[in-house]
């Protein structure tokens, strides 16, 4: 009876669930949305080019991702592509390249803190509450999310709700082998980078040799 009258009375129903594209799996977005931010990271924002690299990457995977929500907030199926022009093309590249430096620097903060389990939470919250991500359904019936791509995002948050995805997701691996390098702020999920806190490139020999003690043994050569 108490779910009846709630049912009589609600006035303001929640939206309906996006639903994504058959063949398309709520946790192969998010894993694509990992890729996407780590690339932004770890190539496209140290770049010597970053401002090119980054509008090839806005108009790459990232406007890939965020086209389920622009589908989602028409209703329809829709080939638009993510508008870098109008969000960028008046932008000089100099203030650019300052601005994806910034960025950077502030998604790597951010990062760092999604160690902890109780920032992690308070982003992913955060994340939702801003609008960054909104939920979807895949064909098998599991829930996901996707990231939305506002008209008036800065490029922290773009980057962002690209993470917000992955961490709803995949949440166990930022909290067991997310790490961003001590030495280079390269961002890699490696248990054995998270227990060294440094990337496969700025790995000491102390670990090395621990690591190439588990391996097994080569073969004995005979005489
Ligand atoms: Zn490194």
């Amino acid at each position: 009876m108490a779910v009846c009258m709630e049912q009589s009375f609600d006035s303001n129903p929640r939206p309906t669930v996006f639903q994504l594209p058959r063949q398309t799996g709520a946790l192969a977005v998010a894993q694509a949305c990992r890729e996407s931010a780590l690339h932004f990271v770890n190539e496209v924002a140290s770049d010597e080019n970053s401002h090119r690299s980054f509008l090839v990457w806005l108009s790459g995977s990232y406007s890939w991702l965020t086209s389920y929500a622009r589908e989602a907030s028409t209703g329809r199926p829709s080939d638009d592509r993510f508008n870098v022009q109008a969000a960028y093309g008046g932008v000089e590249s100099e203030m650019l390249r300052e601005r994806i430096t910034d960025a950077r620097e502030e998604v790597l903060s951010v990062l760092r803190s999604l160690t902890d389990e109780e920032c992690a939470y308070q982003f992913a919250g955060a994340a939702i509450v801003d609008g960054l991500i909104i939920e979807c359904h895949d064909g098998e019936g599991n829930r996901g999310w996707i990231p939305v791509a506002q008209k008036n995002s800065t490029i922290v948050q773009r980057i962002l709700s690209l993470v917000a995805v992955d961490y709803l997701m995949q949440g166990e691996e930022y909290e067991g082998s997310l790490c961003v390098c001590g030495r280079c702020d390269r961002v890699s999920f490696d248990s054995i980078d998270r227990a060294r806190g440094s990337c496969r490139h700025h790995n000491s020999g102390i670990y090395a040799r621990r690591i190439a003690d588990t391996w097994p043994a080569a073969p004995r050569e005979t005489a």
